[in-house]
């Protein structure tokens, strides 16, 4: 990549800003001076400085989100505040977005990153990547229910599932379950509920892939995911 690319994209100005800096003899190259705003850095082996200050550059960001209800997981939205309006970070960070949807009312796990070809790969019908669901639900869930599941239920748009594994942690008049289905199909856990006659009235992702929320992080928290998660999920 161009130095000069480098420099504004972590936010010291636009690119002829940029240039004027280099000219100035502030910027050093595995500390020798460059004032070639052309010269080329290799982002993950050159240092580069800004007077004597180390410029840490990262191509892509990656956070994991416990999505607070009430919030829409878009970048934009008309009305609502939106997944991305509550991100606190530097104006340099290119173009996050929410990977795939959660109702407003869902919470959980949600992934944010501005790696499309990582976003490609866990949204890829052809992927299978698992979801794993907590819900609650309005009256007794029964083991029908589970062999349903698992063999498929047909939804409202006359769309058969694919097999969803479905654990019932607590029946009840309210029960509590955990689901994991392989699509991602708009409201899919509420629809599959509605085609066995009941209703979900909480829903929170727990995971997604080998990617499990952090039950640290408050209903509106973020945190960068780690080396390794990121490992995982590629
Ligand atoms: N299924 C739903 O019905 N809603 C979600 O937000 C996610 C999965």
């Amino acid at each position: 990549m161009r130095i000069d690319k480098l420099l504004a994209n972590v936010g010291y100005g636009s690119r002829k800003e940029v240039k004027k800096l280099l000219k100035s003899g502030h910027i050093k190259l595995n500390d020798e001076v460059v004032k070639d705003p052309k010269t080329h850095v290799d982002p993950d082996e050159d240092t580069v400085s800004v007077n004597g200050e180390q410029v840490v550059y990262k191509e892509f960001i990656y956070l994991m989100m416990n999505k607070p209800p009430g919030v829409i997981s878009a970048t934009e939205d008309q009305h609502d505040e939106t997944v991305i309006d509550l991100l606190e970070i530097e104006d340099s960070v290119r173009n996050p977005f929410p990977v795939g949807r959660l109702d407003k009312d869902t919470e959980g796990l949600l992934l944010i990153t501005n790696d499309g070809q990582l976003s490609h790969q866990l949204l890829s019908p052809k992927k299978h990547v698992p979801k794993t669901y907590f819900a609650v639900i309005d009256q007794e869930v029964t083991d029908e229910d589970v062999k349903a599941f698992a063999n498929g239920v047909v939804l409202d748009d006359g769309y058969e599932t694919k097999p969803g594994d479905l654990k019932i942690l607590k029946s009840g008049l309210r029960s509590d379950i955990e689901l994991t289905i392989m699509e991602g199909k708009f409201h899919q856990v509420k629809r599959m509920f509605e085609a066995v006659g009941k209703n979900v009235i909480y829903l929170k992702r727990l995971s997604m892939g080998p990617l499990e929320l952090d039950e640290t992080l408050e209903l509106g928290e973020y945190r960068e995911l780690t080396e390794e998660e990121i490992d995982l999920l590629k």
